[in-house]
C-alpha cells in the first residue's frame, strides 16, 4: 500500500517558500503516513519570501525558518535548489517520479497599474525594489536613482509600508540588518527626503496592519505627516466603524494620532495620503518621471457593502522623481498547468489543480500558497492554506486517486537532476552557505551578509 514503510508516498514540492514548507510540515505530521518529500526551488537558497521579501529590518519575522529547518532535517526530506520546473525538469517528468506534486511557487511578479507614463524612467514596481534590497540574485543588477529628493509609493499595503520605511531608515538603522551590501551602499548615498505614500481609499480601508503602521512613527530620522482633513473619516467609513475589528480601529487611531502631531524636524518626511489616486506620471525631456498627476476620490458603497473609491473633480500634482507602485503581487503561469488569468493563480479547488474548462481534477497535481489563493495574508496564513491542500492529498491517497509514477525510485530522479543541473544545491549545501553568511555577518555585527549571486553561491560551497 502506498504511504507505508514498503512503499512511501513520494511527493515533490516545487517552491521552497513558506507555503511549500508548511505543506511539508503537514505531510510529516499525518499519522500512519510514510512520506518522502523532495523540495525544489529555482534558487540555490530556500525560504522564498522569508529571505527575499520580508524586510531586512524585520528580523524577528524571519525566525519562522527554524520551523522549516527542523522539517528539512527530517529523514525522507531532500532539497534540490537551483533547479527550475520548466527548465531543468518538466511537469510530465515530475509525474514520472512522484505520486503527488505540490506547486507552491508564490506570486513572482506585480499587478500592473494602467496609467499614462507608468513606464517612464524612475517608475518601478515595488516588488522589484523589495527583491533588489533583499539581494535576490535576479534583481541585483537593477538600478534605482536615489539622487531624487522626492519619491512616491502608490498603495498602502504592507509592501508599500516596507518600501517607504526602507527609504526612510537611516544608514545606522539599515547597517544592523541583513540588507544586501550593494543596497546598503546605495541607500547610504540616498538623497530621498520626501516620500508620498498614496491610498486610494481612506484611513479605515488601509491594507497595512497596525503594528507596521505604528512602526512608521518610530523611525530614527524620519517622521510621518498626515493631513488632519484626510485623517477624518467620511460618513460611510464612520458608519462602518460600528462593527470594525480591533485592527481597523487601531489603525484609524494611529493615523489620527499622526495627524495631530507636529513636525519635529527629522530629515525625512513620509507624507501618508488618503483618498488620492495617481492618474498620470509626467516625464521631463530626459524621459524621467518628474511629477505625478492625482485625482481625489470619494467613497461609495457597493451592493455587497464594501466601500470603493471613485474620482471627484479635484486634482493635484505632486513633484516626484521616483515612483514605486505597490498595488499587489501577481502569480505567473507554470508550463503545462491551467492558469486562471483573472485571478493570477493556478486553477484549483481547495488546492486540487483543476482543468480550466472542464473543472476536472488533474490527478496528482496540487497547489499551495499565493499561487493557489492569490497574494494575500502573512506568512502564518500559509499554514492553514497548506493544511487544506494536504487534507485533499491524504483524502485522494485514501481513495487511490493518485498518480502512479513509472519510476518512483528516489535515486533515479536524483541522477536525472545531477545530469540536468550539476550545480544543484542540497540542503547540506545550503547549510554550508548559511554558515558562511552568518559568520560574515558576525564580523560586521549584522545578522548575516547575504550572497546575492548564484555564481558566488556555487563558488562558495561547491568548488
Ligand atoms: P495588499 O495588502 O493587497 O495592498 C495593496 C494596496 O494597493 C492596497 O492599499 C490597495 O488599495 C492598493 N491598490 C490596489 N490597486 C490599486 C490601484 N489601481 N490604485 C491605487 N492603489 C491600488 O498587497 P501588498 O502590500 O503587496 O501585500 C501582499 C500581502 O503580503 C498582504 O497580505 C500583506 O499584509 C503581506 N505582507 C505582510 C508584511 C508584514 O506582515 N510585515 C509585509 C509585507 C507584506 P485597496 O485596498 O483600495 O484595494
Amino acid at each position: 500500500m502506498i504511504g507505508t514503510e514498503t512503499q512511501p508516498l513520494r511527493v515533490a514540492i516545487v517552491g521552497a517558500g513558506p507555503a511549500g514548507f508548511y505543506a511539508a510540515v503537514q505531510l510529516f505530521k499525518r499519522k500512519s503516513l510514510l512520506v518522502q518529500i523532495d523540495m525544489f526551488d529555482r534558487l540555490p537558497t530556500p525560504f522564498g519570501l522569508v529571505r527575499a521579501g520580508v524586510a531586512p529590518d524585520h528580523q524577528k519575522i524571519k525566525s519562522v525558518v527554524k520551523i522549516f529547518d527542523r522539517v528539512a532535517k527530517k529523514p525522507g526530506f531532500r532539497f534540490f535548489g537551483n533547479v527550475e520546473l520548466g527548465k531543468h525538469i518538466s511537469m510530465s517528468e515530475m509525474l514520472n517520479h512522484y505520486h503527488q506534486v505540490v506547486i507552491s511557487t508564490g506570486a513572482q511578479t506585480d499587478r500592473n497599474l494602467n496609467i499614462p507614463g507608468i513606464d517612464l524612467q524612475g517608475s518601478h514596481p515595488a516588488t522589484e525594489f523589495v527583491a533588489w534590497y533583499n539581494g535576490h540574485p535576479d534583481f541585483r543588477h537593477l538600478e534605482f536613482d536615489l539622487s531624487q529628493e522626492s519619491a512616491a509609493v502608490i498603495g498602502i499595503g504592507n509592501v508599500a509600508v516596507d518600501v517607504a520605511r526602507i527609504l526612510c531608515r537611516s544608514h545606522d538603522e539599515l547597517s544592523k540588518t541583513d540588507i544586501a551590501d550593494y543596497a546598503l551602499a546605495t541607500l547610504k548615498e540616498s538623497r530621498v527626503k520626501r516620500i508620498h505614500m498614496l491610498g486610494r481609499r481612506g484611513p479605515a480601508q488601509g491594507a497595512f496592519t497596525s503594528p507596521e503602521l505604528k512602526e512608521l512613527g518610530e523611525m530614527e530620522d524620519a517622521e510621518v505627516l498626515v493631513r488632519p482633513e484626510e485623517a477624518e473619516l467620511d460618513p460611510l467609513s464612520e458608519a462602518s466603524m460600528v462593527d470594525a475589528d480591533r485592527g481597523t480601529t487601531r489603525k484609524v487611531e494611529i493615523i489620527q494620532k499622526f495627524a495631530c502631531s507636529k513636525p519635529i524636524g527629522k530629515s525625512k518626511k513620509l507624507y501618508l495620503r488618503f483618498l488620492l489616486s495617481p492618474t498620470e506620471l509626467v516625464g521631463g525631456e530626459s524621459g524621467r518621471v518628474t511629477s505625478m498627476k492625482c485625482v481625489r476620490n470619494e467613497l461609495y458603497a457597493t451592493e455587497a457593502g464594501t466601500l470603493r473609491p471613485r474620482p471627484i473633480d479635484k486634482h493635484e500634482v505632486i513633484d516626484v522623481g521616483l515612483v514605486f507602485r505597490s498595488i499587489g503581487y501577481r502569480g505567473v503561469p507554470i508550463p503545462d498547468l491551467p492558469f486562471n488569468e483573472n485571478w493570477g493563480v493556478i486553477n484549483n479547488e481547495a488546492g486540487r489543480i483543476t482543468d480550466l474548462e472542464t473543472g476536472q481534477f488533474k490527478v496528482g497535481c496540487y497547489t499551495a500558497g499565493w499561487i493557489k489563493r492569490g497574494p494575500s495574508g502573512v506568512i502564518g496564513t500559509n499554514k492553514p492554506d497548506a493544511a487544506e491542500t494536504v487534507d485533499k492529498m491524504v483524502e485522494d491517497l485514501g481513495a487511490n486517486l493518485i498518480n502512479h509514477p513509472l519510476d518512483p525510485d528516489p535515486s533515479t530522479i536524483e541522477s536525472l537532476i545531477k545530469q540536468r543541473q550539476p550545480d544543484y544545491f542540497s540542503y547540506e549545501d545550503w547549510l554550508r552557505l548559511d554558515q558562511i553568511e552568518l559568520e560574515n555577518g558576525q564580523v560586521e555585527n549584522r545578522p548575516r551578509v547575504k550572497f546575492t549571486s548564484v555564481g558566488e553561491m556555487i563558488d562558495a560551497v561547491k568548488r
